[in-house]
């Protein structure tokens, strides 16, 4: 039988061109993203064997590098889960994501950036052709009873074709470049392996030359099962790094075994760095799912909150069956356990990062702020807790969001009861307001609050240390301020009737209009009701067709 040719969707094509191009200085990373498939390969067979035993049978998964010098060759070979011919088509012949085009459009030129959005696009395996001139992919779908055979020069278009194939499993051969020969020598490989895969929980044998031996390059334990003790900060950053396809090393982790009513051991991970697609809602978020060791999800969604899904990280426990379902994870007594445990130590987390290393807080802060924000409505029960972690612009540094509640609190002068705030749509523009000006007077510090969640958060947030928040626009906010107004009596006389006329002389598009003392400067300004919404609630609401 001939080989069918197939064309490249066109976004692959210049995502191909583009990967050989802008790799130069960071080029094994194709090693880590190929091992990384054959991991997830090897874990999806384990899952499936579950309710199939006769898929799996006896052999030990593993990875396996094989290195062709006279060929030029290397290979990366497992013996997984392997694909289809459909899945061949779907998986290595067209981008299905989505977020190709965004990952384009994303890219800035700077290598050591951009190949960090290549693993958080999953577009991993096109790596490939960073240091390949060709690749071929032998493959055999577990139980199926045909084998597949792709290749490509990465220039546009691949091939197809039936092939013989025993056993189940992948086999990706790198046709290497000539420029890129170091990546045939066994020690680099070793480099390599070691530096991103190391704890993958199964062996990566290199397999020797001639009659060399075989070798297993890395600890091949999980990671999480192993004693704190014996983990270096190297050993938690690697691991991170491959189980979040990210370049950086993360801002803090906790890691903790729990037995007695409840097993389970779970590894929690703060990024340095938000993903591009933190804000879409339809965006996977949460933590893998190991039931005894072995892999069920990978981004459980039921095991944290929504305000926290920048946390990357694992559970691994032995309450769950091993047959669990989305359906059985969303209503789970276990699982409800066990997120409120999470939880609990990502705050604990990031209240140590706060107190003890207040300089990588701020870099968390301002990459994952206004999710963490989120939280004072999500999550009442612990919105106390949540509301320690919140830093704000204000008055007195606006600069930065730097002021806390209670740096608030303790600077609050005698007879100031209440902490104000002022919402509004955009820092320059709270700065400037007119409804500062009597506050600063006074001597008064007020938050200044421009993301859109505050808002809502707010609206929540009713009070801190036994202090109510109260809006500096809203109508009685002297008397928060008390502010003094001097001749307070003759000025009303003076002013009654011009102020009795304006509602009418406005066409009704206020309530009322009185004398204040708030403003310094300005001659006016527009404040709410005492118990009305806020101009920006209602703008919120309006756009969401209330
Ligand atoms: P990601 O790993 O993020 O899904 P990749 O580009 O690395 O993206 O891989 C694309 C897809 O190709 C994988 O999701 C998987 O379905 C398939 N694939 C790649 N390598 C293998 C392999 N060794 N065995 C089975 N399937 C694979
Ligand atoms: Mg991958």
């Amino acid at each position: 039988m001939s080989a069918e040719r197939h064309e490249f969707q066109a976004e692959t094509r210049s995502l191909l061109r583009l990967m050989i191009h802008s790799m130069y200085s960071n080029k094994e990373i194709f090693l880590r993203e190929l091992v990384s498939n054959a991991s997830d390969a090897c874990d999806k067979l384990r899952f499936l064997a579950i309710q199939q035993p006769e898929l799996a049978g006896d052999d030990e998964l593993a990875v396996e590098l094989a290195i062709d010098k006279e060929a030029g060759t290397l290979t990366v070979r497992d013996n997984g889960v392997g694909m289809s011919r459909q899945e061949v088509i779907d998986n290595l012949g067209t981008i299905a994501r989505s977020g190709t085009r965004q990952f384009m459009e994303q890219l800035s030129g700077d290598q050591a950036k951009d190949s960090q959005l290549i693993g958080q696009f999953g577009v991993g395996f096109y790596s490939a052709f960073i240091v390949a001139d060709k690749v071929t992919v032998r493959t055999r779908r577990a139980g199926a009873d045909e084998a597949v055979v792709w290749e490509s020069a990465g220039e546009g278009e691949y091939s197809l074709e039936a092939c013989d194939k025993e056993d189940r499993g992948t086999e990706v051969v790198l046709h290497i470049r000539d420029d890129d020969k170091e990546f045939l020598e066994p020690m680099r490989l070793e480099n390599v392996v070691r530096k991103y895969s190391d704890h993958i929980g199964l062996p990566i044998r290199l397999k020797g030359e001639g009659d060399a031996e075989t070798r297993v390059l890395n600890e091949a334990r999980a990671l999480w099962t192993r004693p704190k003790s014996e983990l270096s900060d190297e050993d938690y950053t690697g691991f991170y790094q491959h189980i979040a396809h990210d370049f950086q090393p993360p801002l803090a982790w906790a890691h903790h075994r729990v037995e007695g009513n409840l097993e389970y051991t779970s590894l929690l991970y703060i990024p340095s760095q938000a993903p591009f697609d933190l804000y879409n809602r339809e965006q996977q978020h949460g933590v893998k799912l190991y039931v005894k060791r072995v892999f069920i999800l990978d981004r459980a969604d039921e095991l944290l909150p929504n305000y926290l899904r920048f946390v990357r990280g694992l559970v691994d426990t032995a309450d769950l069956p091993l047959n669990v379902s989305r359906e059985i994870l969303q209503s789970n007594r276990v699982v409800d356990k066990i997120r409120s445990a999470l939880v609990k130590r990502v705050l604990d987390l990031l209240d140590d990062m706060a107190e003890k290393r207040p300089e990588d807080y701020a870099k968390f802060w301002t990459q994952f702020g206004r999710v963490l924000k989120e939280g004072v409505v999500e999550d009442p029960a612990n919105s106390e807790r949540i509301a320690k972690l919140l830093r704000f612009n204000s008055t007195q540094d606006s600069a930065a969001q730097t002021v806390t509640l209670a740096d608030y609190v303790s600077r609050m002068p005698e007879g100031q009861e209440k902490i104000l705030y002022l919402t509004g749509e955009s820092l320059p523009a709270l700065k400037n307001s007119p409804h500062l000006e009597g506050f600063r007077k006074a001597g008064y510090e007020v938050l200044l609050l421009a993301d859109r969640v505050d808002e809502w958060v707010v609206t929540h947030l009713t009070e801190f240390d036994g202090k109510p928040l109260e809006s500096a626009a809203r109508g009685d906010a002297e008397a928060a301020g008390k502010i003094e107004t001097p001749d307070k009596a003759r000025f009303e006389a003076e002013f009654a009737e011009v102020v009795g006329k304006l509602p009418e002389a406005l066409g009704g598009r206020i309530e009322s209009a009185r004398l204040s003392a708030r403003l310094t400067e300005s001659p006016s300004c527009l404040v709410v009701p005492e118990n009305g919404m806020s101009r920006q609630l209602l703008e919120i609401l309006k756009q969401a067709g209330e």
